[in-house]
């Protein structure tokens, strides 16, 4: 029998209805409405196109979106500055540094000068070890999104073995933290990793983050796997070799379709979450 594919078209518009519903909520209780300011250095075009994107997107859902542009030459000084301004605007919630940002710029500085209540990218340090900690904090958009869908799936890691092809910092790296937190057994594969198909083999749930297209081969898939294509390459080609691992996995991300949506859902539900904690906590210190 062909997988199950996991619909991430649907769950994300679940996500943005009910963030969307929130938001209203939210500028109907306080008259706050949630702004998630999106920050760009230089006009390369495919950057250019994502930010467009997540601010159109934003707006759909109420999401007010602020465009901070800051031309290409910009030092990190500078950018740390914008950000670190943002980080001080109580009208801002939320902060989006699209990356990568150009050579000069120590892209390590600027993230952290988001200030972690705002980081809903999930990219500073600190939020990367609240969620490897296990406590609050906004995790990395795509890493979260698979969670979601695993669980909107019925998906349990716990005692399963998950393997994790990839290891960058915003994604491989955080997804297997996730799923170690709730009790998978976890591998992390990547370059330098010998017999990658033998692993492969021996995995429960496969979460493919290589950025190489049809990588994993369908034979490397164990009859019943739980498949996750995070890969996204031109021409709307995943990691994995779909037509091949549609016959052996139990339940398959497509591509598009799969992981890509639950990013962007991610990040608004987030945004929305970020406005609601900035609005309790300014509420808390007005009456101290
Ligand atoms: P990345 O930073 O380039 O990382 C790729 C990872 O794959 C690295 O850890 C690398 O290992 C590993 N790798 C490369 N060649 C390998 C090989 N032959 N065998 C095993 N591992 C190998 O990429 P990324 O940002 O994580 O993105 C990965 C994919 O996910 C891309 O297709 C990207 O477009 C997609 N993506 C999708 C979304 C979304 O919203 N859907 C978001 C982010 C990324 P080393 O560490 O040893 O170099």
């Amino acid at each position: 029998m062909p997988a199950q594919l996991m619909d991430g078209t649907e769950l994300a518009r679940e996500i943005v209805s009910r963030s969307a519903a929130r938001a209203d909520e939210l500028e109907a209780a306080t008259g706050v409405r949630p702004c998630l300011a999106t920050v760009i250095v230089g006009d390369d075009p495919a950057s250019v196109m994502y930010v467009r994107m997540k601010e159109n997107r934003s707006r759909r859902a109420g999401i007010d979106s602020r465009h901070v542009g800051l031309p290409a030459e910009s030092t990190t000084s500078e950018l740390v500055n914008m950000i670190s301004a943002q980080s001080a605007d109580p009208e801002v919630h939320g902060i989006l540094l699209q990356h990568p940002v150009p050579p000069q710029i120590d892209e390590r500085a600027a993230f952290e000068a988001i200030a972690p209540g705002k980081d809903v990218d999930g990219v500073t340090m600190h939020s990367f070890a609240a969620m490897a900690f296990g406590y609050p904090g906004f995790a990395s958009c795509t890493p979260a999104g698979i969670m979601r869908l695993l669980n909107a799936y019925g998906v349990d890691p716990a005692g399963k073995h998950a393997v994790v092809v990839g290891r960058s910092p915003i994604l491989g790296k955080p997804v297997g933290m996730l799923l170690l937190g709730r009790d998978a057994t976890v591998t992390y594969c990547h370059s330098r990793t010998r017999d990658l198909p033998r692993i492969v083999r021996a995995a429960d749930i496969v979460v493919a983050a290589v950025g190489r297209p049809e990588f994993i081969q369908g034979d490397w898939i164990k009859p019943g796997a739980v498949v996750v294509d995070a890969g996204y390459n031109p021409g709307n080609v995943g990691d994995v070799a779909f037509a091949e691992a549609v016959d052996r996995a139990s339940l398959l991300t497509p591509v598009p379709g799969g992981v890509g949506p639950m990013t962007i859902a991610m990040l608004l539900e987030q945004t929305v979450d970020a406005a609601f904690e900035q609005v309790k906590a300014d509420a808390a210190t007005f009456k101290t």
